[in-house]
C-alpha cells in the first residue's frame, strides 16, 4: 500500500467509480473489501487515518454478545456468533479465542449464568469456540488468581474471540487493495454532488496533506462514517432526520499484574446495569466499558471523570488489588454509532443491529452494528447499493476470503505475530539493518523496523498513526508512547523526507493527542 500509487490510480481513473465509500473504519473498509472482491470498481476515502474513529477504540472482542442474549435478541447473537467464527477462520493471525470467567457471589448466579452460557455456546453451532462449564471456587481462583476471594462461591467459564482492532483494520485495508480497491487516508469528503434528478452522483473531497480539492464521480456513494453518519447525510439533504444516538465508552489499561493468568473476567451486571470486562491484552490488563450518551461525536473523544471513577470503583469490587488513578497506564474513549429508536430511555438498551438506510438522494448509509459483524453488514450494504446503482449482479465472496497476512501459526513470530505472513518481511528488513531490531521503549516490545514497515507498506503518515494504530503503544502505555515519540519521528523523517519544522509539528500534534490518554494524579 502506497499513498502515491493510490493517487496515480485516482488521477488515471476517468470513468465514474462503481462505488465510492466514505469512512475508513471497520464498516467502510468492510464495504470496500466486499465490493472490490465482487469485482466492482471501488474508491474509499477516510478523512483522518484508517481506524482513527471508533474502530481502534473497542473492547477488542469478536463476540456474539452474552448481554444481548439476556435482552432476548437471539437473532443478533446467532448472527454475531457466526461472524465471530468466520473472523477466526479468515484472520487467525489476528483473532484468537479467550476464556472468560463469570465469578459467582450469590447462590442463584451459578444455575442462571451456567444455563445462559450453555445456550450461548449451543447457539454458535458449527462456529463454536471452547465448551462452557461451571467452575468450583478453587477452579475459579486457579484461572483468576487475582480475583477478590471474599464471598466467592465459584464461577462459570465460556469462550469468545479477542483481536487487535486497529491492526485487523490495517490488514483489511490491504485486503481491499489486493482485491483492486483504491483507499486513501487523510482525504475528507467535503460535499456530495447530485445529477439533474437530484441523485447523489459523486463526492467533493480535499487531500489534507496538500490541500488539493477534487471531484470524483460514482454510480453509488456509501456512507460508512459511523457516529458521523448524520453529518454526511445532511450534506446530501440538510433536512434529513438524524438517525444516530452517539454514546461514549471508555477503557482503562493497567499492568498485567492486576489480572494474573490467561483468562478474562466478565461481570454481567455492574451497579449501572452494564457488563464490565477485565481482559488480558498485549501483556496488559484492559478494563471497560461505560455507556454515556453524548450530544455529538468527535474524532478524539475524551474520557469523563465520572466514567474513570466508575471503572476504577467497579474493577476494585472484583480485583484483589483495587487499581487507583496512578495505576492507569492509558485511558481511551470511543463513540458507539448506535441507531436511534423511539421510546428507549438508555443507550445501553439500544440494539447493536445494523441498518442500511437509503435517503431520497440515493445516498446509502450503513449504520450501527458491531466490529464483529462488519462482514455481514458489508454484504447487506453492497447487495442494496449494487441494486440501487444497477451494477451487474455479483455474489458476495467474503465468507471464505482470507484477510491479508493469513497465517494459522503466527504465534511463532512472537511479538510480530499480529502481522501474520508480513512478519517474515519485517524480519528480512531487520536482516538488512541490525539497528532496526532495537526496541523503542523498555516497557513495550515494539522495534524500529515496525516504524519503517508502517511507513513503507501500511500508509502511516503521522507519528500518531504509528504509535496509536500501526503499533498500539498509545493505547497500552501513554507515557511510554510519549517517550518513544521522538525516535519514531526521526525514523519517519528519514523515510518521508521531513524537515525539522515538519518533525516538530508532528511531535507537537502527537503530544497534544497523547495528553488525553494520560491520567493526572
Ligand atoms: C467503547 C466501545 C467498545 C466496543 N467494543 C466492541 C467489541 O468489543 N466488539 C465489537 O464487535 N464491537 C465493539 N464496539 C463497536 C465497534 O467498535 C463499532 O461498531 C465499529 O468500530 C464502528 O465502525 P465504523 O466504521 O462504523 O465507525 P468508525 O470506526 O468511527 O469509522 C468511521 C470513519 O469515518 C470517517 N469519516 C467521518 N466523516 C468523514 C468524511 N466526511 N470524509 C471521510 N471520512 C470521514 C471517520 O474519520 C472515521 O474514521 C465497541 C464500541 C465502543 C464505542
Amino acid at each position: 500500500m502506497n499513498r502515491k500509487e493510490m493517487w496515480k490510480r485516482i488521477e488515471a481513473h476517468s470513468q465514474p467509480w462503481d462505488m465510492i465509500v466514505v469512512g475508513g473504519g471497520a464498516t467502510g473498509v468492510g464495504v470496500a473489501i466486499d465490493a472490490a472482491s465482487r469485482g466492482y470498481d471501488v474508491l474509499l476515502l477516510e478523512q483522518s487515518d484508517f481506524g482513527k474513529g471508533t474502530s481502534s477504540r473497542s473492547t477488542k472482542l469478536a463476540h456474539g454478545g452474552v448481554r444481548y442474549l439476556e435482552q432476548g435478541d437471539l437473532g443478533l447473537v446467532m448472527e454475531a456468533l457466526k461472524e465471530r467464527g468466520l473472523l477466526l477462520q479468515n484472520a487467525p493471525h489476528l483473532v484468537h479465542d479467550l476464556a472468560f470467567v463469570v465469578p459467582n457471589y450469590d447462590w442463584w448466579e451459578a444455575p442462571f449464568y451456567g444455563l445462559g452460557l450453555k445456550l450461548y455456546q449451543l447457539l454458535a453451532g458449527k462456529y463454536g469456540f471452547g465448551v462452557s462449564r461451571m467452575l468450583s471456587r478453587e477452579e475459579t481462583l486457579e484461572r483468576l488468581p487475582t480475583l477478590k476471594t471474599e464471598g466467592l462461591r465459584g464461577g462459570a467459564v465460556y469462550y469468545d474471540g479477542q483481536f487487535d482492532d486497529a491492526r485487523l483494520l490495517i490488514h483489511m485495508v490491504a485486503t481491499a487493495h489486493e482485491n483492486g480497491a483504491i483507499l486513501l487516508n487523510y482525504v475528507e469528503v467535503t460535499g456530495l454532488t447530485k445529477d439533474a434528478q437530484g441523485f447523489v452522483d459523486g463526492v467533493n473531497a480535499r487531500d489534507d496533506e496538500t490541500g488539493q480539492e477534487f471531484h470524483a464521480a460514482a454510480k453509488v456513494v456509501v456512507n460508512g462514517t459511523g457516529a458521523f453518519s448524520d453529518r454526511l447525510r445532511q450534506r446530501a439533504e440538510p433536512a434529513a432526520t438524524p438517525m444516530i444516538a452517539p454514546s461514549q465508552g471508555i477503557h482503562l489499561v493497567f499492568d498485567s499484574a492486576f489480572l494474573a493468568g490467561e483468562s478474562a473476567i466478565m461481570v454481567p451486571h455492574t451497579s449501572d446495569g452494564r457488563v464490565l470486562f477485565a481482559i488480558p491484552w498485549h501483556g496488559h490488563t484492559l478494563v471497560g466499558t461505560t455507556d454515556t450518551p453524548i450530544p455529538a461525536a468527535t474524532l478524539e473523544p475524551v474520557a469523563q471523570e465520572e466514567e474513570i471513577d466508575f471503572i476504577l470503583a467497579s474493577a476494585g469490587q472484583y480485583l484483589a488489588k483495587a487499581p487507583t488513578r496512578k495505576d492507569v497506564l492509558s485511558v481511551f474513549a470511543g463513540v458507539r454509532p448506535l441507531v436511534r429508536a423511539a421510546n428507549v430511555a438508555s443507550t445501553a438498551v439500544l440494539s447493536r443491529d445494523h441498518v442500511v438506510h437509503i435517503d431520497r438522494s440515493g445516498l446509502v448509509s450503513v449504520m450501527g452494528g458491531k466490529w464483529t459483524t462488519y462482514r455481514h453488514m458489508a454484504e447487506d450494504c453492497v447487495d442494496q447499493a449494487a441494486t440501487l446503482a444497477q451494477l451487474p449482479e455479483r455474489a458476495c465472496v467474503t465468507q471464505d476470503l482470507r484477510i491479508h497476512g493469513f497465517h494459522t501459526a503466527a504465534g511463532e513470530f512472537g511479538s510480530l505475530s499480529v502481522y501474520g505472513t508480513d512478519a517474515v518481511a519485517i524480519r528480512k528488513l531487520i536482516a538488512t539493518d541490525a539497528t532496526l531490531a532495537d526496541t523503542l521503549h523498555p516497557a513495550l516490545p515494539y522495534v524500529k523496523a515496525q516504524v519503517v514497515w508502517a511507513v513503507r507498506h501500511e500508509m502511516a503518515r503521522t507519528v500518531e498513526d504509528v504509535l496509536a494504530r500501526r503499533t498500539r503503544a498509545l493505547f497500552l502505555n501513554a507515557r511510554a508512547a510519549l517517550e518513544m515519540a521522538s525516535t519514531v519521528a526521526d525514523l519517519m523523517a528519514s523515510e518521508l523526507v521531513w524537515d525539522g519544522m515538519v518533525k516538530a509539528k508532528q511531535l507537537a500534534a502527537f503530544r497534544s493527542v497523547a495528553s488525553n490518554y494520560c491520567l493526572g494524579q
